[in-house]
């Protein structure tokens, strides 16, 4: 009479349907998180994510001790692992949410297919990383696995609207027999290389902290401050929606309860993750073929790829937003916009080098979301406009314009006063002089020119 909840991307005790369903099916649970080597091979394992996983681990054992449960750690193939422990436990069933992934279907069949072999079953449940669960809305037309537009799909995901919240069990009991395991460091997830300075805290708590002080201080004001860049007004609720430690369904409800302009368009932007994951769920190659149109002519220039990274391609918008990434592993959404214009239609190099980088980095490093922004910035997904360009100086201009984002991630600069801050080339006398910024690395008008050549609009 034992049933093990798999956790995965739902690290959490509330709003947990996982969970829940493990316990209704079972007079004892075991709740298991394996620390799969086939993510780690699969290159998905960063440093920054890693840090943050490791607190989220940490944080749930402790929701679930207060609950007279604990979390229980194993290391190595997430199938071979959980076959062996619902053996170990004399486990029925094996309870887990649905992924979204090419990576997380594999998984679950071979779990299934696994866990049959060994007479038990895998219950696999409604997809909990987002609020409407991928396909619960279809576009109608025969065939029509997803929608690839998003104003028709948010029409629908309103219509359809968020299931009930779940309140956390009241008790989770945990067979005696079975050993913990120990909680994994940051570097037993990714042993290479070392976390941002200026990461946020992992976990339940922290999320549920974070989500309540943007309930009291920021939700209202979010509509019109979204696109601020030095204002730094978003809710930052990326990271614990990506690990699952809020759940997108308790955090659509409570900021709807809320009403207003700014709640509206907080909502918008939760139904945009849902969009990017339905597009996922149905086109897993969207993670790295290109989704609508097809670009082939990139070009690549290793000096230009490095200045992008290092935030010193001369412009001081763009360099602020890649200096912010490396700094904290997160980027302002505005800045990720027009970072990532910058290298796929002002460099003209291909999104998956930005997209790279950017799951190296990002603490909220998701590939349904960063794919597929990034595949609408390059204009090979879903922007219904994929000729577009961000102007870096006009994008500083309107969402930078005092200048103190800049200010406030390039030091070189901050000594110059107001919107000059975006022009340095035009500096004269001191502030030319302060500390060694760099020339642009290409020209505007010249990379406009690479863009329509390899479009074919000359
Ligand atoms: P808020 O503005 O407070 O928005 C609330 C929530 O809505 C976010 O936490 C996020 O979950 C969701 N959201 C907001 N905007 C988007 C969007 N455009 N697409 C999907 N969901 C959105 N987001 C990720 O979570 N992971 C990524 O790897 C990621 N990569 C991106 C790459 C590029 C090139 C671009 C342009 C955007 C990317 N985004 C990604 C989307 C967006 O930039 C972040 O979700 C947002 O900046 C997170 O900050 P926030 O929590 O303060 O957002």
């Amino acid at each position: 009479d034992v049933a093990v909840c798999l956790f995965s991307s739902d690290l959490r005790v509330h709003d947990q349907p996982v969970l829940r369903a493990a316990l209704r099916s079972a007079r004892r649970v075991v709740p298991l998180f394996v620390v799969d080597r086939g993510v780690a091979d699969a290159g998905f394992m960063a440093p920054n994510r890693a840090a943050f996983l490791a607190g989220s681990l940490a944080a749930l054992d402790a929701g679930l001790r207060e609950r007279g449960g604990r979390l229980v750690i194993r290391t190595g193939d997430v199938v071979a692992e959980t076959r062996r422990l619902a053996a170990e436990a004399g486990a029925g069933e094996v309870h887990l949410a649905a992924g979204v992934s090419g990576y997380a279907l594999r998984r679950e069949r071979r779990l299934a297919d696994g866990l049959a072999e060994d007479g038990r079953t895998l219950v696999v449940h409604d997809a909990v990383i987002t609020a409407v669960p991928p396909g619960a809305v279809l576009p109608s037309g025969p065939g029509r696995d997803h929608f690839a537009v998003f104003t028709p799909y948010f029409r629908r995901w309103q219509a359809e609207g968020v299931r009930a919240v779940l309140a956390a069990p009241r008790s989770v009991p945990v067979p005696d027999a079975v050993r913990s395991g120990t909680l994994p460091s940051a570097r037993d997830l990714c042993p290479d290389g070392t976390p941002s300075p200026a990461l946020p805290e992992g976990g339940e708590p922290a999320g549920r902290r974070r989500f309540g002080n943007w309930q009291r201080s920021g939700l209202a004001g979010y509509q019109d401050g979204q696109d601020d860049l030095a204002g730094d007004a978003t809710s930052r609720l990326s990271p614990y929606l990506h690990f699952g430690c809020l759940s997108p369904v308790e955090v659509v409800h409570k900021a709807t309860g809320h009403g207003g302009a700014g709640a509206e368009a907080f909502v918008r932007q939760l139904a945009w993750r849902d969009f990017h994951h339905q597009v996922l769920a149905a086109r897993h190659d969207a993670a790295h073929a290109d989704y609508r149109a097809r670009h082939d002519r990139w070009r690549y220039d290793e000096a230009e790829v490095t200045a992008w990274k290092e935030g010193r391609t001369g412009y001081p918008v763009v360099d602020a937003g890649m200096r912010q990434l490396l700094h904290e592993g997160w980027m302002h959404n505005r800045a990720r916009m027009l970072v990532a214009s910058f290298l796929t239609k002002t460099l003209y190099v291909d999104w998956r080098v930005g997209a790279r980088h950017f799951l190296d980095l990002l603490v909220d490093g998701d590939v349904a979301n960063n794919q597929l922004n990034w595949q609408w910035m390059a204009g090979t997904g879903t922007d219904t406009r994929p000729n577009r360009v961000l102007n870096p100086l006009v994008q500083a201009r309107r969402f930078d314009p005092e200048g103190a984002y800049v200010r406030r991630w390039v030091p070189e600069l901050a000594g110059v006063e107001g919107a000059a801050v975006h022009r340095p080339w035009l500096l004269t006398g001191p502030g030319r002089a302060a500390g060694d910024y760099p020339e642009p690395v290409v020209d505007l008008s010249e990379g406009l020119l690479r863009f329509k050549r390899a479009r074919g609009q000359e």
